[in-house]
């Protein structure tokens, strides 16, 4: 039977050039500094995101984590988007592991919260409150739509933490697909930040891993905490290899999968029994509801035909495209959804 997965982007498969880049690549011992292909990795990660140096982790979350114990210590304070991923999605590590303080406010739907909420959510020095050290965006929002922030939305909220004596760590899970979607470079997204995260392992298609970017003492650091939790990893150059393939190779595509998740939203909207509002789509997730009917009946249905995706709210459902995803797959699929509405109404 067909498949057409689209729960995630982190389902995509390592195309041959990567499978063929690990099988050559040089090796040695990361915990020692000595692989070399990792090095390489994180010289070009560094690179493009205009920081000084950059840190191979496992995972987006060991990424965040690692990152948000590098900046904080115990009992200080994260100001944070309470749609944002590491607030609701990283099992609480920073509590749980660090001792750190998570202060959620809201975010607006395009993923950005107003800079005046910000600057409410930050303490005055007071015995009673906790120190507020540190703020998270997250670029694109995946609870948002996949919304990208922009380059003077980044820099802003930058300002304004700096002016307070506090940093802003980046959650760039999919700060490609931002930049794509808003054609300036990478960097624009992430030098106002103090650090940034992304992934290899979603849209750029590698199949482990994500980067730490920042400046060299934090990064520093940060290795320190990475080994403490776990995350230093010896011949990890098989991983990097692929990282080095994602990221000089995957990024262009990324229009593909915003093309593809438009044309998704634009079929949706014609589809009698779903709602959507197509202008949302800016990257490559899309939500849309289920008008009337069993929820659960419909999400079956279209499972029973291989179109997969997650259910994120009571009549709620998300779409993400991504390398694997072909146009004829939007067809199908689409095909499957109205089907699968149409036994419901
Ligand atoms: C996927 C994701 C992460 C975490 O990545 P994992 O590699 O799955 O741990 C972090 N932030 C955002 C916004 C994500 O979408």
């Amino acid at each position: 039977m067909r498949t057409v997965d689209l729960r995630s982007d982190t389902v995509t498969l390592p195309p041959p050039a990567m499978r063929e880049a690990m099988r050559r690549a040089s090796l040695g011992d990361d915990v020692y500094g000595e692989d070399p292909t990792v090095r390489a990795l994180e010289e070009l990660a560094a690179e493009i995101t205009g920081k000084e140096a950059a840190l191979l982790v496992a995972s987006g979350t060991m990424g965040n984590l690692v990152a948000i114990l590098t900046h904080c210590g115990r009992g200080d304070e994260v100001i944070l988007g309470d749609q944002c991923h590491t607030f609701l999605y990283e099992a609480g590590g920073i509590a749980a592991l660090g001792g750190i303080h998570p202060h959620p406010i809201r975010n607006e739907p395009d993923g950005t919260i107003p800079l005046e909420r910000i600057g409410a959510a930050i303490r005055p020095g007071n015995v009673h409150f906790p120190r507020s050290r540190l703020i998270c965006l997250e670029n694109t929002h995946n609870r948002c739509w996949g919304s990208p922030l922009s380059p003077e939305y980044t820099q802003a909220v930058a300002e304004l933490a700096h002016q307070h004596g506090l940093a802003v760590h980046l959650d760039g899970a999919r700060i490609f697909n931002a930049a794509v979607a808003l054609g300036v470079e990478v960097r624009e997204l992430t030098t106002p930040a103090d650090s940034v995260t992304f992934c290899l392992s979603k849209g750029l298609a590698a199949p482990v891993g994500s980067v730490i970017c920042g400046e060299r003492g934090f990064i520093e650091e940060a290795r320190r905490v990475r080994k403490m939790v776990g995350g230093g990893m010896r011949q990890a150059g098989i991983i990097a290899a692929c990282g080095l393939v994602a990221l000089r190779t995957m990024i262009p595509r990324l229009a593909e999968d915003h093309e593809n998740a438009r044309l998704l939203a634009q079929g949706i909207a014609d589809i009698e029994g779903l709602e959507i509002e197509p202008d949302r789509v800016r990257t490559n997730i899309l939500y849309f509801d289920l008008v009337r009917g069993d929820p659960e009946a419909f999400h079956y249905w279209a499972r029973a035909k291989g179109v997969l995706f997650h259910r994120t709210g009571p009549r709620r459902f998300r779409l993400v495209t991504h390398y694997g995803i072909t146009r004829p797959d939007i067809d199908y699929a689409l095909a499957i959804l109205a089907e699968a509405a149409g036994k419901l109404l």
